[in-house]
């Protein structure tokens, strides 16, 4: 009988075998897309990044010094999983397109407007405000859970989700909802690569930053920090609102008319539904007066009954309704769009915004879509580890993730499952 092979043994050759299949199944992805096609750019560049990772630099990217505690195979198992990990998102995004797939249109025109919502609101931070260093490389739209996630770092293209109601040829209204989804990530996408602007926001937009005579009272502050905690979805409605104008107010409009139970509530980030539209209401007023009046009027004929009701974000014993937020919301965003900001090259978010809301953008070529799967310039094997393990986040653009979750059924007509929902068809 021939003697068992030791357990590290066994490892080696498992963790050898799981590196040679995920290599074996990006090159069978893309050997089945289109030819000369944006996807298969993007799946040649992820199969450029995993050979050059699992077969040229996994053994000197390996350092037993920094990682002590992994042993040589452990590390390699380590690294595929993180690609392994990546390679789901962007596989499955490779296989919405694959030749035949009944949602290629849809999907076609979603990762078009992707690409110029990103692209009207980058060019015009790196004209207004001369920052040439984010990512030329567009968002990829898919189908799925609602979300935003990067592929990678800023290098790799980011993918946005949208629900499944974008393909719902039955019911207009989830498709319009779900495409409008998009403005808002795209916005998050980009701001993302601007590390600094909301710290700098939160410090210049601040009540304590404003001079004044009168110290700000407890309420006065308590209302800041719920607001602040807000500020990265407030900033993302804002852009969506420049970039869509009314339309894309208005499918928030509709968005907020979630169950009347939970009107009032908000997650730790996302601003109570009831709000939302207001931020968009305030930007259109900048943008156009007249598209801001009609939106007004139905949003006041829709909300105003709820204003009074309390906001159940803060400790019982801070009593502040909802019309009183709203207030001093309003006026935050009116602070972020004039404030001129350091991270902005020393202009305001409403330039920029204004920019983006006038910019007309071409389409890009196939062959002027960046290479990503190349290590940077002066970039050593072992931080690429770092770079394995950047961001992939998940981010909502609704009241909250639980929210929508309960609400998704109700978007895409699946089934009468919340009844008080205006969605429900
Ligand atoms: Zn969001």
């Amino acid at each position: 009988m021939e003697p068992i092979e030791s357990r590290p043994k066994i490892f080696v050759k498992r963790v050898d075998a799981e590196s040679e299949s995920l290599l074996y199944d990006i090159a069978q992805l893309k050997n089945l897309l289109s030819p000369g096609s944006a996807i298969q750019h993007h799946v040649e560049q992820f199969e450029v990044l995993a050979t050059r990772i699992l077969v040229d630099e996994i053994d000197s990217m390996y350092d037993s010094d920094r990682w002590p505690d992994l042993d040589r195979s452990t590390f390699k198992s380590v690294i595929v999983s993180l690609l392994a990990s990546n390679w789901v998102v962007l596989r499955q995004v490779a296989l919405q397109r694959a030749p035949g797939n009944p949602y290629l249109n849809v999907l076609q025109s979603l990762d078009d407007k992707s690409e110029e919502d990103y692209e009207r609101l980058r060019q015009a931070l790196e004209d207004v405000s001369g920052l040439k260093n984010l990512s030329n490389s567009p968002p990829l739209v898919y189908l799925g859970p609602i979300a935003r996630l990067s592929v990678f770092d800023e290098k790799g293209p980011c993918v946005i989700s949208t629900p499944f109601g974008v393909v719902n040829q039955q019911n207009a209204l989830a498709q319009t909802l779900s495409t409008q989804t998009i403005p808002h990530e795209v916005a998050h996408a980009i701001f993302e690569e601007i590390p600094d602007l909301l710290d700098e926001l939160k410090f210049r937009v601040s009540i304590d930053n404003k001079p004044s005579a009168v110290e700000p009272t407890k309420k006065q502050r308590a209302m800041d920090s719920v607001i602040f905690n807000w500020l990265n979805e407030i900033i993302a409605d804002m852009a969506g609102t420049a970039l869509e104008g009314e339309a894309f107010a208005r499918s928030a409009a509709i968005i907020m008319t979630v169950p009347e139970k939970i009107i009032a509530r908000a997650d730790q980030t996302h601003p109570a539904p009831l709000l939302r539209p207001y931020i968009h209401a305030q930007v259109l007023k900048k943008l156009s007066s007249d598209a801001a009046a009609s939106f007004n009027k139905s949003l006041d004929k829709g909300t105003s009954k709820f204003q009074s009701q309390p906001y159940e974000g803060l400790p019982a014993f801070i009593d502040v309704s909802l019309e009183e937020l709203l207030t001093r919301l309003v006026e935050i965003v009116d602070r972020i769009w004039d404030t001129e900001l350091k991270t902005l090259g020393g202009s305001s978010l409403g330039k920029v915004l204004t920019a983006a809301a006038h910019k007309k953008v071409s389409k890009r070529a196939i062959d002027e879509l960046p290479n990503w799967g190349d290590p940077e310039e002066n970039q050593k094997p072992e931080d690429e580890v770092l770079r394995l393990l950047g961001p992939v986040e998940l981010v909502s653009p609704l009241p909250s993730p639980q929210l929508f979750e309960s609400e998704v059924c109700c978007w895409v007509g699946a089934q009468k499952c919340c009844p008080h929902t205006l969605l429900v068809s």
